[in-house]
């Protein structure tokens, strides 16, 4: 479709959202990037972050769990340890997460920082991420 790019957006648990949008950006391990149709092909790691895309005058978010995004100028593919639309973030699932993380994290001793540490942030994220929902 012209002017249009091919979203998609995998994890584990299933196809989590597919649809032609204007134009979207995300958190690369490289940093933030944007993408147009017709962007040159590249491939990046994502980080815990957000998702966002346009499609006319909509704006959808959507949360990201690290991964990979391979672009090519038709079509873009992200795959996610797990990602969900902002309109089915569970915000009180998220923000129980926050709160065994950030207990975790006070105790400091003999946890996994690292790991509570990206629990937090993915529970933050997801909170942000749900205050949003779709916009039209
Ligand atoms: P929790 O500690 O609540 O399980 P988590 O960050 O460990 O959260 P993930 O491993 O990222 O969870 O995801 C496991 C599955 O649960 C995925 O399908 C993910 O989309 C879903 N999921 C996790 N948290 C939420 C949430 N707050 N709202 C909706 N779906 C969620």
């Amino acid at each position: 479709m012209e002017n249009k790019l091919r979203l998609q957006i995998v994890s584990p648990y299933g196809l989590i959202f597919e649809d032609d949008v204007d134009e979207f950006a995300a958190s690369g391990s490289e940093g933030d990037f944007g993408v147009l149709p017709g962007h040159a092909p590249f491939l990046t790691g994502l980080k815990i972050g957000m998702l966002s895309y346009k499609k006319g005058n909509e704006t959808g978010y959507v949360f990201i769990n690290r991964g990979f995004a391979e672009i090519v100028p038709d079509k873009a593919v992200v795959l996610a340890d797990s990602a969900e639309k902002a309109e089915d973030i569970d915000v009180e699932r998220a923000k129980a997460a926050m709160k065994r993380a950030e207990e975790r994290l006070k105790k400091a001793e003999e946890i996994d920082f690292a790991r509570a540490e990206s629990s937090l942030e993915r529970a933050t994220i997801r909170t942000q991420i749900a205050e949003k929902r779709t916009m039209r």
